[in-house]
């Protein structure tokens, strides 16, 4: 019998219950703590409770509960890839989950799930040691390795997954277990690239790298010509050694600090550069993407690996964002043409960003412990990205649509799970194969028999 069979569970008897099981703070509708507003605005949460966990043990507790309750769980670290979350839910904050140790000698972290990649950065390089991590640094390390996890040297490092050596984890039905390699190999596996389906996370040890500086950057072009840059740009990019990865972006930047006055209010392509190799070789593989045309400006120069954030330089502040996502097979000169007639000059496009990152090299090959990373066969990831601000929320939305399906002859019809933050069904399943989609939900069932984490971006 579950307790909303015995006592009825109302938005009032929720937090009650659950202070008197956890230690961290426990909010309701209406206390101060409530409210949690992460990285995309556009997102609106409103459960039923909100848990600032302080412990595995409290992640335990309120999944037991819940379970019990006939409630959901649903996890929040920045909202960086959040999906709404209703009154039948409790949201697990991690923030107070702030371990960050580096051990030099083993070159590990151990990361607690509150904690963003930026402070695993910092912690490390005094070592001479990085995490292999995206090209956003505010994102939760967490979050980031659930999705399996891309950065701008991918091509090089391959998805962060594979840096992965153990999880605590908290599974549907309460039950606290370590995952790695050798231990519940399957539920490891699954984690990585699955997101919250088969648990909730409390801490991650990952492997680090001895890289201490990289060569990097971007190139901002002015975007008036932005086909035939994308063609220099593709060409280019097709022979560059898997020491190095690229992603191109259109952007359209507004005034605001941050923004180099000579990129802002204007379109621009950013170029992005990144590789292991020293700065003369960098130098001289970028060279003829320098030689393509004059840049507005040019950010390409070494870089502290912990400044690795620098290359994209994706927005620091919250946004109500709304995004388009699709794998593409091929960039051929026909799909270039389709996105910059939806999203290129002359085109109104209000998109912030709409950007092309190169895969292929070290992301496409097997790794020693697999994950649950799939379609490793695609060429580019293209995400697309407008800000839901009147008046042109509206356009925003069906530019994204209108791109993505521009796309669709050279699109895989498949996505990376942490560029699809969405509970909508055919989202998420785009994001994996039929084996482990098929896989991810068997063992979603038998670890989480209650459904009480099957909300938001899960598979069942
Ligand atoms: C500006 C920007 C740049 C980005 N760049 C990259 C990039 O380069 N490469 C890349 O791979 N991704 C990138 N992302 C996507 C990002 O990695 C995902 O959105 C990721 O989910 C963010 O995690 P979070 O914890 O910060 O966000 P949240 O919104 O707090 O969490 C998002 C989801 O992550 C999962 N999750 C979070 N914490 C836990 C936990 N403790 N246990 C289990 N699951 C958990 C849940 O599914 C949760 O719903 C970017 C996103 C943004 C907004």
């Amino acid at each position: 019998m579950t307790i909303s069979e015995t006592t009825p569970v109302t938005l009032e008897s929720v937090p009650p219950a659950l202070r008197a099981m956890v230690r961290g703070a426990v909010h309701g509708l209406g206390d101060a703590g409530y409210a949690t507003p992460g990285f995309n605005l556009a997102v609106t949460r409103t459960p039923c409770a909100v848990v600032d966990v302080a412990d595995t043990d409290d992640v335990a507790a309120v999944i037991r509960y819940a379970g019990d309750a006939g409630l959901k769980v649903a996890v929040f670290a920045t909202g960086h890839g959040g999906v709404e979350v209703g009154p039948d839910t409790i949201l697990i904050r991690t923030a107070a989950l702030d371990t960050c140790e580096i051990d030099p000698a083993g070159r590990t972290a151990r990361i607690g799930a509150g904690v963003r990649v930026q402070t695993v950065l910092d912690a490390a390089a005094p070592h001479g040691l990085a995490m292999v991590c995206g090209s956003s640094t505010t994102v939760g390390v967490v979050g980031f390795l659930t999705g399996a996890g891309i950065g701008p040297l991918v091509r090089t490092l391959g998805s962060s997954a594979a840096y992965v050596r153990s999880v605590r984890v908290v599974t549907g039905d309460g039950a606290v277990k370590e995952a790695s390699a050798q231990v519940n190999p399957e539920l490891f596996w699954g984690l990585r690239g699955g997101k919250a389906t088969l648990g909730i996370i409390t801490e991650v040890v990952v492997d680090l790298l001895p890289i201490s500086d990289i060569y990097g950057g971007a190139l901002y072009f002015d975007g008036t010509d932005a086909a035939a840059l994308l063609r220099a740009w593709r060409d280019w990019a097709s022979d560059l050694p898997r020491e190095a990865g690229t992603s191109a972006a259109l952007l359209q930047l507004p005034e605001m600090p941050g923004v180099p006055p000579i990129l802002a209010g204007k379109l621009t392509l950013a170029v992005r550069f990144a590789t292991t190799a020293d700065p003369d070789t960098g130098a001289q593989l970028l060279a003829p993407m320098r030689a393509a045309a004059t840049p507005l400006l040019d950010a390409v120069a070494p870089l502290p690996y912990a400044a690795i954030g620098a290359i994209h330089a994706d927005p620091p502040v919250p946004m109500p964002a709304h995004e388009g996502t699709t794998l593409l097979r091929d960039l051929a000169d026909g799909t270039i043409d389709a996105i910059v007639a939806a999203t290129g000059p002359g085109s109104g496009s209000p998109l912030i960003v709409v950007e092309l990152r190169q895969l292929g090299g070290a992301f496409a090959d097997e790794p020693a412990v697999r994950s649950a990373l799939c379609h490793r066969d695609a060429a580019f990831n293209l995400h697309s990205v407008g800000v839901l601000a009147p008046p042109i929320a509206e356009l925003v939305v069906s530019t994204n649509s209108a791109l993505i399906a521009a796309v669709e002859p050279w699109s895989t019809g498949t996505s990376l799970p942490n560029f699809s933050a969405s509970a909508d069904p055919a989202v998420i399943r785009a994001c994996y194969d039929d084996d482990t989609y098929a896989w991810l939900a068997a063992l979603a069932a038998q670890l989480d028999p209650r459904g009480v984490l099957d909300t938001g971006q899960v598979v069942r």
